[in-house]
């Protein structure tokens, strides 16, 4: 009998569990292979909700960080809109400085001890998941979720559940080099980011 309760007790415990899909990124600008992965990883894994997570800072230092954080995360905001399914998480802005997942996992899973975390990264990550900020502790705290990107294998020293989506190839860098050259971008972001990056002018100086 007591076995019985616990049994009952353990899956209710199991089923209330949230399960919560993080797309971390730069997303400067945020495109629709963006929308397309998370879209496709939420209802294949029938996750809860998919926040996306900009960072203030990317722990690898290049070129793709020269505009201001507020600006990546209003193109966010106006990818999202519209789709219940997502949301933003702004916990690495707010922190500012650089932003290693795992600090920012740990804070998480801190403040949500109910909630398994789903992290999600585009095939073109997966080589670098050794070179991950305390990676070992990381796989133990979220399970990873990955999805194909033209160019890249699935090879991983690491677990990786692989779901299937459209290969995608659109990329942040591909777009501000458009944008730069006069290029439309229409069809590659959400309309409302392009009418902001037009009326903000961003991504046409050298340095952004
Ligand atoms: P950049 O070209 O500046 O490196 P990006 O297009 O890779 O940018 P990020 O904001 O760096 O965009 O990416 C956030 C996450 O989304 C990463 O895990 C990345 O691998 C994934 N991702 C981005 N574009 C795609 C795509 N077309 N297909 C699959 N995953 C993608």
């Amino acid at each position: 009998m007591i076995i019985e309760e616990t049994e009952v007790e353990t899956q209710i415990a199991f089923q209330d569990r949230k399960r919560i899909g993080i797309m971390g990124g730069t997303f400067s600008p945020p495109h629709l292979g963006h929308l397309i992965v998370a879209q496709q990883v939420g209802e294949q894994l029938g996750l809860d909700k998919i926040y996306f997570m900009p960072d203030a800072e990317p722990p690898h230092v290049d070129e793709k960080e020269s505009i201001p954080a507020k600006h990546r995360e209003s193109m966010v905001r106006l990818s999202i809109a519209g789709n219940p399914l997502f949301d933003i998480e702004t916990i690495e802005l707010e922190r500012g400085g650089k932003s290693f997942t795992i600090d920012t996992m740990k804070l998480l899973t801190a403040m949500h001890p109910d909630t398994d975390y789903y992290f999600i990264i585009g095939g073109d990550m997966v080589e670098y998941l050794p070179k991950w900020e305390r990676i070992d502790e990381l796989v133990q705290l979220v399970q990873f979720v990955g999805v194909a990107r033209p160019g890249y294998g699935r090879e991983s020293i690491y677990p990786i559940i692989w779901v299937d989506a459209p290969l995608i190839d659109i990329s942040s860098t591909e777009i501000r080099k458009m944008v730069k050259t006069g290029r439309s971008i229409r069809y590659l972001v959400k309309e409302d980011v392009k009418d902001y990056i037009l009326k903000e002018g961003l991504y046409l100086d050298d340095e952004d």
